[in-house]
């Protein structure tokens, strides 16, 4: 598989906002940042897929409405998915009227199929080449969810360490890995964290959602199989 990592920076950081690309059909998350980081490449919209929104906090959504408005004018698209939390289509709707007033509403319609994710939700099953799985996590007051991807790429999404993470650690190869922190917090997990993970999991792992503090610890610790990346890098797992 094919990750472009779009963003691997916290909201506080100077680097675009947490976000991946699978294979160019499934973007994971959308804050700030992501859609330009899409334009730099030329990428056609008219691939994608499938969009999923690990939680309602701005720095993980706050670029649909653009990006949304990007697809509008392509020709050729697919319908497209987007699954996220239970609120996500009610306050994704009222983003775009905000922005752009009744602009969407036959594209929302036609084009773009919502999925809910619910705390009992076990995967998303749309494709057949694509095993998704859902783990809801612990971002301390609001909803949020991790993804296992094939059984392959493990996606944390904002999260502390619970034993909901390791079993995404339990059932992935590679686990791209909230570490916002140098010590870990009930929101965000940090380098101590990653450290007790360490122990008992030998996965490898792809840093995102670093504070720009953080990034620069987690170089000096140059931690076995911790990998750090400029945004914009696209890797084959
Ligand atoms: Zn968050
Ligand atoms: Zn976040």
């Amino acid at each position: 598989m094919k990750v472009r990592l779009l963003g691997t920076g916290a909201i506080y950081s100077k680097y675009n906002c947490a976000s991946e690309l699978i294979d160019d059909k499934i973007l994971v998350d959308v804050g700030n940042g992501v859609l330009k980081e899409l334009r730099k490449t030329n990428y056609y919209f008219t691939k994608l897929e499938m969009i999923i929104i690990t939680h309602l906090h701005a720095d993980h959504y706050a670029d649909l409405p653009a990006l949304i408005l990007n697809l509008e004018v392509e020709e050729n698209l697919k319908p497209i998915y987007i699954a996220g939390p239970k609120e996500l289509k009610e306050k994704l709707t009222e983003l775009c009227h905000i922005y752009y007033q009744d602009f969407f509403d036959k594209f929302f319609k036609e084009k773009i199929k919502f999925i809910e994710i619910l705390p009992e939700t076990k995967s998303i099953e749309i494709f057949n080449d694509y095993d998704i799985k859902v783990q809801k996590v612990d971002h301390y007051n609001i909803e949020s969810y991790g993804y296992i991807i094939n059984n392959k790429i493990g996606i944390t999404g904002d999260t502390c360490l619970c034993k909901e993470v390791l079993n995404i650690f339990e059932n992935s190869e590679i686990v791209i890995t909230d570490i916002s922190m140098i010590e870990g917090t009930n929101y965000h997990m940090g380098i101590d964290d990653i450290e007790t993970i360490r122990k008992t999991y030998k996965n490898k792992i792809l840093a995102t959602h670093l504070r720009d503090d953080t990034r620069e610890e987690l170089k000096k610790k140059c931690l076995k199989d911790v990998i750090i990346k400029e945004d914009g890098v696209e890797m084959i797992i």
